[in-house]
């Protein structure tokens, strides 16, 4: 979390960098900071808590000048979001100014050491020892920046990207990674740095992405230049960006979290492009067919993620076990790493995650790895740490995403885990033709599905209305639609601050149930499958003990209609389809029921999007 950018060329650095926040803000909003740096070395820092407008403002009455800086916006993990703790940090002289992403883990440790020698520290961040370090590095020694940084990166654990300037060294940006992202933007006399390419996408298309331990070395005037933690030079990998303004823009919806809701017919269809034929029932996913035999004498697949994407691997093993008959286990990535798990060359990994950069995940990479597992990516972000790190994987291909409660990434990774499963099951021989033809022709009319299923917006934003003020909401679902329960209870609490529940809909008579009244409105997602009768039998049992359904059915279905409350009615797919559908009209019932509470759904509190912390 936290978005760092960076600008050093011939234009005013404030507004580059400005701008360059407003696009990493769903990494994070505690707080927001400049640093200016001069030619003539004078270094104007501006720092305000809240979001990057309130920095704005703060700023408007400041000297903004200089054609260099970093900039920075926060998601605290070490003291509490205030004007201090915001980066940049300063060095004890006030020459040396950071910005950070990550965690340093030994920074007690280092805080210890530097005080003895006299240092003091004015915040409660990891991040102000790592910039006294660097000053300490560089006096001790006598060296540049660039060596001080590297010097003091060798005492650090932890995750980090960081860029840092000197006032000594005016036309200089140093910059370093270890397991948080960092993407260079190389333009025509300035270059540019970033969390992600989204600050950068208009200004150029040529990208670097620093690897972890590389330190890059950005001089005004100069050929970029990249090193190692060990002093060699590394070389440099230009990438040319596939990404346009425009779809960072909000197109003329009030929020990111509706247009990317709306925008799902099309990302559905850009993400099964090429990977579904016009007719026929083959799935083309070119990661599995170039690995068909790790696919052949895979013993057990294990899904690692977090959050949404949590979710839609619970979808995925389904999909999974069902179309390629592989024993699939689903695990958070958080709990996997740290718990000894049993890994072996015949397993194969799928780690999920959209920005391709959750820290957790990453570290169940790496740990599968060492095992000797397969590792399978499903990312949306091209070029991400996550994509580099597995052996092979499938992007879902479905553009920034930047509401911060993940929409249209989630359809598209069942979708994505549904070609999948049917490719694996290909190349296993596993699957039932008929019913793969049925499956394939219902994901090649998703988009159009899913266009009708928008159509509900108006009727679920009356629906809104009733529901605004309620304190708690039970989500049921069965079968395919258990993890749908489970992602509809997140959406809400997440943008809404209601406290929802996801629960297996035959489970709620395990303990829920006495939770029921009048005042528990409960989701039920109901879609015509061979549960069905069980499903209305747990309506019946919310239902006679004075609680509102709301029911999420198949057009149609008068059964349900005419003892839930409210019911939503959805197009007519096959079960193992249905989750992408249903997902729709939950999210819009989370959206607007936010939106009424007045509650900014782009950014909720105390949430960020991409995780790259522990
Ligand atoms: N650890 C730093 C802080 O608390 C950076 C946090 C982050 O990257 O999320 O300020």
């Amino acid at each position: 979390m936290c978005g760092i950018v960076g600008y050093i060329g011939s234009r005013p650095a404030y507004e580059i960098l400005i701008k360059g926040l407003h696009r990493l803000e769903y990494r994070g909003y505690d707080s927001a900071g400049v640093a200016m740096l001069t030619d003539d070395g004078r270094l104007n820092i501006y720092k305000s808590h809240g979001k990057v407008a309130d920095l704005e403002n703060f700023c408007n009455a400041q000297d903004l000048d200089g054609c260099a800086g970093i900039a920075h916006t926060r998601w605290a993990t070490h003291g509490e979001p205030n004007d201090i703790n915001a980066h940049p940090h300063l060095s004890r002289s006030g020459r040396i100014a950071l910005v950070h992403n990550g965690t340093i883990e030994n920074y007690t440790v280092l805080k210890e050491a530097l005080e003895q020698q006299g240092y003091e520290f004015k915040s409660e961040t990891d991040t102000e020892v790592l910039v006294q370090l660097i000053e300490y590095v560089m006096l001790t020694n006598g060296c540049q920046l660039v060596d001080a940084v590297r010097e003091a990166l060798h005492q650090v654990i932890g995750a980090y990207a960081i860029a840092v300037v000197d006032t000594q060294e005016p036309d200089t940006i140093v910059a370093a990674r270890k397991s948080s992202p960092l993407v260079i933007g190389v333009g025509d006399g300035e270059t540019f740095l970033a969390s992600d390419a989204t600050p950068i996408v208009e200004y150029t298309d040529k990208v670097v992405y620093l690897n972890d331990g590389e330190i890059a070395i950005i001089t005004r005037g100069k050929p970029l230049k990249i090193i190692t933690a060990d002093n060699e030079s590394a070389e440099i990998d230009i990438q040319t960006l596939k990404m346009s303004v425009s779809q960072l823009e909000k197109g003329g919806f009030p929020h990111f979290m509706l247009k990317e809701i709306f925008e799902q017919p099309r990302t559905i269809r850009d993400c099964v492009r090429g990977r579904i034929g016009n007719s026929g029932s083959r799935v083309t996913l070119s990661g599995v067919i170039e690995h068909a035999d790790v696919f052949r004498r895979a013993k057990r697949i294990i899904i690692v993620a977090c959050g949404t994407s949590w979710h839609a691997g619970l979808i995925g093993k389904r999909l999974i076990e069902e179309y390629a008959r592989i024993p699939v286990v689903v695990e958070y990535a958080s709990e996997f790493r740290y718990s000894n798990p049993i890994v072996t060359p015949d397993d194969v990994v799928i780690a999920i995650s959209q920005s391709g950069e959750t820290a957790d995940t990453l570290a169940a990479i790496k740990l599968a790895k060492e095992r000797g597992a397969f590792v399978y990516g499903v990312c949306n972000v091209v070029g991400s740490s996550i994509a580099r790190a597995t052996d092979s994987g499938t992007y879902i291909h479905v553009g920034p995403e930047i509401g911060v409660a993940s929409t249209k990434a989630f359809t598209g990774q069942v979708t994505v885990l549904t070609m999948f499963a049917l490719a694996v099951g290909q190349v296993r021989d596993t699957l039932d033709r008929e019913v793969a033809a049925k499956v394939v022709c219902s994901i090649r009319k998703l988009p159009e599905l899913i266009k009708q299923t928008l159509k509900l917006n108006d009727k679920i934003e009356k629906l809104s209305d009733t529901y605004t003020y309620v304190h708690n909401f039970l989500y049921l679902g069965r079968g395919y639609n258990f993890p749908s329960a489970l992602e509809g209870a997140l959406k809400l609490k997440e943008i809404s601050y209601i406290h929802a529940e996801g629960y297996p809909a035959a489970e709620m008579k395990h303990g829920p149930i006495a939770l029921i009244d009048h005042e528990l409105p409960t989701v039920v997602i109901a879609p015509k499958d061979d549960l069905h009768e069980k499903i209305i039998s747990n309506i019946q049992q919310v239902k006679a003990r004075g609680g509102s359904v709301i029911a999420v059915v198949t057009k149609g279905d008068t059964t349900i209609a005419e003892i839930a409350d409210h019911i939503i009615e959805i197009p007519d797919v096959p079960e193992s389809i249905s989750p992408v559908i249903v997902s729709i009209p939950l999210q819009l019932l989370a959206y607007h029921i936010a939106v009424k509470k007045g509650c900014n759904v782009d950014m909720p509190r105390n949430l960020a999007k991409s995780v790259t912390v522990e």
